[in-house]
């Protein structure tokens, strides 16, 4: 490789420019909320798979020989339907090292916030500033998002001030907390994604337990979601499940289905 690589990557934090080896990898979503192994599922071929003569011929006869069935299938996902799509997880070389650096400790308080299961009781616990860096953490995750790579956010300077309580910005977030609803045969599917409407844009990332959109433009009213800073409140209300529309989520689950398989 000819050393002309030099200082060609901007970091998307502080915008300074650096040499890759400056860059770090950064997970999106955070790595122990589900980003680790990584498997894409084909849902074309899966739905081909089951109705296929030769597929039913095999399980008819592993039926037989007194195979469960939920063995059975899960072994033709396992081998036929799955493939490991980002083996260490989602990542993005988006951030310089020290940008990354200071982020961990937003995501470490996200974390804790995962691990409770964003359960109001346990968060009103936590001191505010906690509260903002889970807040931070996940405004910052959109930062490495590759749909958004050339969006230009106006809240990387209340991102980058630890000690900020201020954002007036055009960019929200509304979030809910994953059940039956929002993922299809209990998959669930950690891809993000982008759906435009005449308001504006909306970006999706998730993780294991919560699907999160940022926005810029307040959202539809007919799509009950919590609003990331009202994690800020005592009692506030943790919404779960995308409802019966699907919400932003099934848009973009379906947008992204479709553009594979053109
Ligand atoms: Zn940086």
């Amino acid at each position: 490789m000819a050393v002309y690589d030099d200082k060609q990557h901007q970091c998307r934090l502080c915008g300074n420019y650096y040499s890759d080896s400056d860059m770090s990898e950064e997970h999106y979503p955070a790595r122990n909320t589900g980003n680790e192994d990584v498997v894409a599922v084909d849902l074309g071929k899966m739905f081909d798979t089951f109705i296929s003569e030769s597929v039913r011929a095999e399980i008819g006869e592993k039926l037989n020989h007194g195979e469960p069935l939920e063995n059975i299938t899960g072994d033709i996902f396992d081998t036929q339907l799955s493939t490991s799509l980002f083996p260490k997880g989602r990542t993005a070389r988006t951030l310089c090292r020290k940008c990354n650096t200071f982020l961990g400790k937003y995501d470490e308080a996200y974390l804790r916030f995962f691990n409770l299961d964003g359960n109001p009781k346990s968060i009103n616990g936590f001191q505010q500033h906690t509260k903002y860096q889970i807040i931070k953490a996940i405004y910052a995750k959109f930062l490495s998002i590759p749909e958004a790579a050339d969006e230009a956010f106006d809240f990387i300077d209340f991102i980058r001030d630890n000690d900020s309580t201020v954002y007036n910005g055009n960019w929200n977030i509304y979030f809910v907390k994953r059940d039956f609803s929002s993922d299809l045969l209990g998959m669930k599917d950690i891809r993000t994604g982008k759906i435009t409407f005449d308001e504006g844009v909306v970006y999706e990332l998730s993780d294991d337990k919560f699907i999160f959109n940022l926005m810029n433009f307040p959202k539809h009213s007919c799509f009950e979601m919590t609003n990331l800073f009202d994690i800020l409140k005592k009692n506030y209300k943790l919404v779960e499940g995308v409802g019966e529309s699907g919400g932003y989520h099934a848009q973009v689950f379906m947008s992204s289905i479709f553009n594979a398989n053109l």
